[in-house]
């Protein structure tokens, strides 16, 4: 017999990744309890565990650098506020550009970071050796770096999230699926799940890279799209790498553990939707070794420990989707965070939660909302600085 109480719920949150644990957090700190969490795997089973740590505040667009600068803060304080360690180290990010129209990207990146009142630097290629010296610069054409981006170990995060919604009544419940959506007159009043229905009055779609999937079970057509990306960790060398390393042309991307590790990945094309499941393939290892290689030539006889795939939940332009959806009153996103929702998560989640209690936030509309989409004279800003 199932032990799910169908309870009427304030919030229920499909997923249990750090997007929807955070903002269960959120609002539990915000004393709209009664919370529920439904996981259907187990915790971090989602993209959550199987990212690469990294936290930035290089990108695009002010507001993306606005947001993550007040991430930061929030992770460098993540053990004062959870318990645990998250092992934040900022070591910065290194961005390789190999073109002049790179060099230019990146020149108004920096502008942007600057804008912010952060301490961007744009650097001649000779410049990048002083942060990351074992690189070779053959082909390098500028780089630009942050010394206060960096680096964490996301389980920890997810952890110390979870057991301090446990610890403010927040319930979350692994192993439960969700199977659909419940609506009346036009509203949403729960869920039916695999370990029957549950009464809410608000649902939150943390779903990550099956948001879309979620979406559809409330009837909602949603442009998210799921694209897998694989992931490697080298067997543990000596320290040597402080920051994290991206090379713009080929979206190669990797840091240094504390463990010693080589962890990083670099897009290979698959088909997108997550019916592949998490495999890997030859085909990235392949990729990835010469990429590296070719940028770090001493890593040539380093051996590959393991390698591993996840899913970004993309969308068209780039912003994540935060805010009750227009077409279904009590259906609120938390989604479409792409290669960067675990660095975003403890701002992201103040929004989303902000937006569930009804309360105004400082997000765009334009760039942030989920009736955007139906929009069709639409801005065309987008966040594009996500390679990997
Ligand atoms: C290879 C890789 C590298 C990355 N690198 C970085 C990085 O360096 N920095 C960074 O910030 N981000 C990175 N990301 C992205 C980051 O991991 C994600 O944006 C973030 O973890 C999303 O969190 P989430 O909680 O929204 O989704 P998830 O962690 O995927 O959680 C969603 C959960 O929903 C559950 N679920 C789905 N459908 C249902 C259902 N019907 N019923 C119940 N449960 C359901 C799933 O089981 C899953 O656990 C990377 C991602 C990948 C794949």
């Amino acid at each position: 017999m199932s032990d799910m109480p169908r309870r009427p719920y304030r919030v229920a949150i499909v997923g249990g990744g750090i997007v929807g644990l955070f903002t269960a957090y959120r609002l539990l700190r915000a004393g709209a309890g009664p919370v529920v969490v439904l996981e259907r795997g187990f915790l971090s089973s989602g993209a959550s565990g199987r990212n690469g740590g990294g936290v930035r505040q290089q990108w695009d667009s002010r507001v993306t650098v606005r947001m993550m600068r007040e991430a930061v803060q929030e992770w460098r304080h993540f053990g004062r506020e959870f318990g645990t360690n998250v092992w934040f180290r900022q070591g910065g990010y290194l961005f390789l550009a190999t073109t002049p129209a790179e060099v230019t990207r990146l020149r108004q990146v920096t502008e942007a970071v600057r804008a912010e009142g952060l301490d961007g630097r744009l650097l001649e290629p000779s410049g990048a050796l002083r942060y990351a010296p074992s690189l070779s610069l053959d082909g390098i054409a500028g780089a630009t770096f942050l010394n206060t981006d960096g680096t964490l170990y996301p389980f920890p995060g997810v952890w110390g999230v979870y057991e301090a919604v446990r610890a403010l009544g927040g319930e979350v419940r692994l192993g439960v699926e969700v199977t659909g959506v419940r609506t009346e007159a036009g509203r949403v009043v729960g869920l039916s799940t695999s370990e029957g229905p549950v009464d809410a009055a608000a649902v939150v779609n943390a779903a990550g890279g099956w948001s879309g999937d979620v979406s559809r079970l409330a009837g909602l057509a949603v442009p998210n799209v799921a694209s897998r990306h694989e992931i490697l960790a080298t067997e543990p060398l000596k320290p040597f790498l402080d920051p994290m390393v991206i090379r713009l042309a080929d979206g190669l991307y990797f840091s240094q553990t504390m463990r010693g590790e080589v962890v990083g990945g670099l897009a290979v094309p698959h088909p997108t939707g997550t019916r592949a499941g998490v495999p890997t393939s030859p085909a990235f290892l392949r990729s990835m070794s010469r990429s590296l290689v070719r940028l770090i030539p001493a890593l040539a006889p380093v051996g590959v420990l393991r390698a591993w795939s996840g899913y970004y939940d993309d969308t068209p332009d780039g912003f994540p989707v935060i805010g009750e959806d227009p077409r279904l009153p009590g259906f609120f996103h938390a989604n479409g965070f792409s290669g960067h929702g675990f660095m975003l998560s403890p701002a992201s989640s103040k929004r989303v939660a902000q937006s569930v209690l009804g309360e105004k936030t400082d997000l765009d509309p334009a760039l942030f909302s989920p009736g955007r989409f139906l929009d069709p004279h639409r801005r065309g800003e987008a966040e594009g600085l996500q390679p990997g």
